[in-house]
């Protein structure tokens, strides 16, 4: 199918792109990668009268690493963050997800703050903001904010943002000391969205055995869903924290009993590899 007639705009600055979504308010959709907005347009699942091109938007295709974590631009491409040479030492749950997002292809073109604005429950990098604790930067027309990951993700492709909102970068904050992290999840195909998949974060304590441990879920509820996994011993305990937690439906892949059943697996898995990451 052809999407639906729009108005396209495409701005040079951010100021510029501010102040079109400003104008056209709820009527515009932003195009960044393309790779979800695309197909829902192709599709007519959404039919914006304005669409905001930030691809000519200076400024914006940046990614930085620092002491406290990694900042990315909202152009900067899957494929631009997973290269970054200091990804593995300053966050490396990041990379591990990006590996896991579609295919090369896609991961050329997508970008990584677009990911997060879809806010697809099914994804992997919501997840990893979530888990981190991460924030997102955004701009409007009468100014910005900075919007923490625990009040971003409101529902299925349902965030924060207000419409005439651009979300300019967002922050990874870095690995705590003496932790490591593993990113683990079922597809039915390589590069297909996870039937379920969970992060792992794993803080070791002075005498090396696991301190503080959380996970994030995905594809189990409306959003990413975070859950401190407790270690007595062994990681079971952890498994029954996360399927208490959860929230799986049926679908055509898979019923919820089986995605319930999965999660816990695949936690204890991240778990016991961020763990062994941790350890070094
Ligand atoms: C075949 C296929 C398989 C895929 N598999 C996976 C997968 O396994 N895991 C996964 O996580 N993703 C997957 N994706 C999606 C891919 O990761 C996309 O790149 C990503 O979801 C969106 O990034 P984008 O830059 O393409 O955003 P776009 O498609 O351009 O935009 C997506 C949405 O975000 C909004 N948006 C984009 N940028 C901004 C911004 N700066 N500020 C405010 N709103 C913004 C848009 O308005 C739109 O609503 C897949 C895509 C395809 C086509």
């Amino acid at each position: 199918m052809k999407p639906p007639a729009f108005d396209y705009h495409a701005p040079a600055g951010v100021d510029e792109a501010v102040e079109i979504l400003a104008e056209a308010g709820a009527e515009a959709k932003i195009l960044a990668g393309g790779q979800s907005l695309i197909p829902l347009l192709n599709m007519r699942l959404v039919t914006p009268g304005h669409i905001v091109d930030v691809n000519r938007v200076a400024g914006l295709g940046f990614v930085e690493a620092g002491p406290d974590g990694v900042r990315v631009g909202a152009l900067a491409r899957h494929s631009q963050v997973e290269r970054l040479p200091e990804l593995r030492r300053v966050q490396p749950l990041l990379g591990q997800a990006l590996r896991l997002v579609a295919h090369p292809v896609i991961r050329n073109r997508g970008t990584v703050v677009g990911s997060i604005a879809h806010a697809d429950p099914a994804a992997e990098l919501p997840a990893v903001l979530a888990l981190l604790g991460g924030s997102v930067q955004t701009r409007h027309a009468a100014g910005g904010r900075t919007i923490p990951a625990a009040e971003f993700f409101v529902g299925p492709l349902e965030s924060a943002l207000e419409p005439g909102e651009l979300a300019v970068s967002v922050f990874f904050p870095a690995l705590p000391p003496r932790s490591g992290t593993a990113f683990a999840e079922t597809a039915r195909r390589h590069g297909d969205y996870a039937i379920a998949g969970v992060a792992a974060l794993v803080t070791l304590g002075p005498d090396g055995e696991p301190e503080r441990a959380a996970v994030a879920c995905v594809g189990v509820g409306p959003v990413p869903i975070v859950v401190e996994t407790p270690y007595r011993a062994g990681w079971d305990g952890a498994a029954e924290a996360v399927a208490a937690a959860i929230e799986p439906e049926d679908d055509i892949h898979a019923t919820a009993a089986y995605r319930r059943h999965l999660t816990g697996v695949l936690a204890v898995r991240a778990l016991g590899q961020a763990t062994e990451e941790a350890r070094g």
